[in-house]
């Protein structure tokens, strides 16, 4: 019983110009299972096509190939792998080794496709280049550095180690020598005693000497077929057993192109080292802004001073903008708020008196970048002392010392002034107030502030520096008190009798501008600071409590939260992105190596044996960026947070939740990690899936 058979089989290929050639022309043939068998005729005649299509490689236009009386085109694709890796062995007249793999490795190949363990194969492969005395020395030498005779003698042993039935050989000394012809077709006689060889040539003399069969073909067809030895009955007798997998060769084939595509995959390792470099500082920007925010924003003397005023607003029929109405509540209006009372020092407004903006003045020069800011005392429950940075906070509230914050005092020295904790400023304003009797007689009273005061910086402030203007902070129940006992003039002697400033400004009209239309409130408690926010959210329209610090820090927290929204965005690109360029590279990686694939695919490697290899070789790309990024980001953060105190003075902006995230211990590390190798296998799987079917019989077609 014929072991391989041709039945009828006709190749057809039709040129582009629809001009048909008959590659081989209903051609029957049998082969038994043992004997070397040579297949003999002119280039172009058709006996690479009886090879294509014997292994399996290529399919007949019309008619049937059985192996061992199974028509092969009932074969599913698990079986076609199976033959290739176990059932058949090629050998290419262009040897196709994989030239980047030592000799060893390249004849141990389909031993480690079949399952075997690198161990055992190795074993078999020494076994073999022992078998033909193939130099010691040369085991371990890439096949790119062996000559022409040396690699199709690997090339044969790697077609013999997982000992098929049958052993296909195309042109094997076409490029041989006559020493190096006659060596090989000496191993190829001697496997041939009990497995079937293939063998194709055009070398008539020589193949005469070894086969024990001719077939002639001749423009596709079969011309002689003559039998030069009677075989015997003898059985192949090559078993093989299904094995456990050993996967470990995909493994080195994966580093291997890794190590031949540096450039390319250092590139794609930058691309998404640069990826996860900036997810990681996003996130710790997300997670530190707000917290480091909250805390320097802190960091104002002024902190506790609020304003309560009352607020309406009226629509204007027919636009948009709507007015303002504002005015001072009532004592008895704020009593109402109970929380007020009890956490706030409650007082007038004389901004009307005392703007933020008097003359201030350093000898004749006028410091118009100033601002006089009031803080109610020097006391330490009402201020933060910790704040103080040079010089001393004074004892005891007065109106003569002032303290400075940090930007006045750089911008004193800026000035050429030495040490500004040494000059006194001149304070003025004078600024006239009118007051209307509701006497016919003397309708109009007019009275001048008037306010001069030298003062000395005895103390710096630390102060948040975003936004940050220069400041002097004088004591505001000084100030008060100083009121208490500063008559009205005119008003006084209209009255007959003291009229302070103070009681001017207290009764006044809710709406007058003298009333600065609210209350001044200063927080008792400063280490209570956050309660601020709270108190301010509490309280119902009309009523409106405000404290500038906490406008800023507010301000601020909303810009950096619509900063860190732009940056998610920003990050979400930068993943598809690096998804892209993986995807691109991998996709030419795979394109480029068609032909190694293809010789893969015929020592019986399979589908996902390939994806495999590329997966492994994109996930080396990955976890390279990984350790990376995990290395570089914290020391950036350490950088950009440096840069961000020096120019913003805020610290620790940028605080990488390595250690947990939303209160999940690690979830940053394990979730980047899952999502990167995610993308990376993604990123491979899919332009491979979508590439198009490699064809075996281009790729290994011999040029
Ligand atoms: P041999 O191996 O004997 O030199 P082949 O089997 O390779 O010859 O080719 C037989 C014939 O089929 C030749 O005429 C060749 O030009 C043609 N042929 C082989 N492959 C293709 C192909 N892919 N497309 C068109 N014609 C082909
Ligand atoms: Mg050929």
């Amino acid at each position: 019983m014929p072991f391989i058979k041709m039945s009828n089989v006709t190749k057809l290929y039709k040129s582009e110009d629809g001009v048909e050639n008959y590659a081989l022309n209903h051609v029957c043939l049998s082969f038994p299972d043992h004997g070397l068998i040579a297949v003999i005729g002119k280039s172009g005649s058709g006996k690479s096509t009886i090879i294509n299509l014997l292994a399996l490689l290529d399919k007949p236009t019309s008619g049937h190939v059985y192996i061992n009386n199974n028509n092969v085109s009932t074969w599913k694709k698990k079986k076609i792998e199976k033959y290739h890796n176990q059932e058949m062995g090629i050998v290419f007249q262009h040897y196709h080794l994989l030239e980047n793999h030592t000799v060893l490795y390249n004849i141990m190949l389909p031993s480690l496709i079949k399952g075997d363990k690198e161990k055992e194969s190795k074993k078999k492969a020494i076994k073999l280049l022992e078998s033909i005395s193939f130099p010691k020395e040369l085991y371990e030498h890439k096949c790119k550095d062996l000559s022409g005779g040396e690699k199709e003698r690997v090339a044969v042993l790697r077609a013999v180690i997982n000992e098929p039935k049958i052993i296909f050989c195309d042109e094997p000394t076409g490029a041989l020598d006559k020493n190096n012809s006659i060596a090989v077709m000496e191993i190829l006689k001697n496997i041939s005693r009990d497995k079937l060889i293939i063998l194709v040539s055009h070398d008539i003399s020589l193949t005469k000497k070894y086969a024990d069969r001719l077939i002639y073909i001749k423009d596709g067809k079969v011309e002689k077929d003559e039998i030069i030895n009677e075989l015997d009955n003898k059985q192949n007798k090559s078993q093989n057993k299904d094995v456990k997998h050993h996967n470990q060769w995909k493994n080195k084939i994966s580093l291997s192109n890794f190590k031949r595509r540096f450039t390319r995959n250092l590139i794609s390792i930058i691309t998404l080292s640069v990826g996860l470099v900036a997810s990681l500082l996003i996130v710790g920007f997300a997670n530190g802004s707000t917290p480091s925010i909250k805390e320097n924003s802190y960091k104002q003397l002024d902190y506790g001073v609020l304003t309560f005023s009352k607020q309406k607003s009226q629509s204007i029929a027919g636009s948009k903008i709507s007015l303002v109405q504002q005015t001072r509540p009532t004592y008895e209006e704020i009593s109402s708020f109970s929380e007020i009372i009890d956490n706030y020092v409650i007082e007038n407004n004389f901004s009307a008196l005392l703007s933020y903006f008097p003359n201030i003045k350093l000898g004749e020069e006028k410091l118009t970048d100033f601002s006089f800011r009031p803080i109610y005392s020097f006391a330490s429950n009402y201020i933060d002392h910790s704040l103080l940075i040079d010089g001393y906070i004074p004892p005891f509230d007065n109106l003569d010392e002032v303290l400075i914050n940090k930007k006045g005092y750089e911008y004193l020295i800026k000035k050429g002034i030495k040490n500004p904790l040494d000059i006194s400023l001149d304070i003025s304003i004078d600024k006239e107030f009118h007051y209307y009797t509701g006497d016919d007689l003397n309708p109009v009273i007019n009275d001048v502030f008037s306010y001069q005061k030298i003062v000395h910086i005895v103390g710096v402030v630390d102060e948040m520096d975003f936004l940050s203007t220069p400041k002097l902070f004088y004591s505001y129940s000084s100030f008060t008190n100083y009121l208490f006992d500063y008559p009205l003039i005119n008003l006084s002697s209209y009255y007959e009798r003291d009229f302070s400033w103070y009681e001017r400004v207290a009764t006044a009209n809710n709406n007058d501008e003298i009333s600065s239309y609210s209350f001044y409130l200063f927080k008792k408690d400063i280490n209570d600071i956050p309660s601020i926010a709270n108190h301010i959210a509490n309280i119902e329209k009309p009523y409106v409590l405000e404290s500038t610090p906490q406008t800023l820090s507010d301000t601020l927290l909303n810009l950096v939260n619509a900063a860190s929204m732009g940056m998610e965005i920003f990050l979400f690109i930068s993943i598809i992105g690096t998804a892209l360029i993986l995807g691109i590279v991998s996709f030419s990686s795979y394109s480029e190596d068609k032909k190694m694939i293809a010789i893969l695919s015929c020592l019986g490697a399979n589908r996902n044996d390939v994806d495999d290899i590329y997966v492994l070789e994109n996930l080396f790309v990955a976890i390279i960026a990984l350790i990376i990024s995990f290395i570089l980001s914290p020391l950036l953060s350490l950088l950009i947070n440096f840069i961000m105190n020096k120019w913003l003075g805020f610290s620790h902006m940028i605080k990488i939740p390595f250690l947990s995230l939303w209160g999940i211990p690690f979830l940053l590390v394990v979730g980047l990690i899952i999502i990167t190798i995610f993308i990376a296998i993604i990123s491979t799987m899919l332009p491979i899936l979508l590439s198009s079917k490699i064809s075996l019989k281009k790729e290994l077609a011999d040029e």
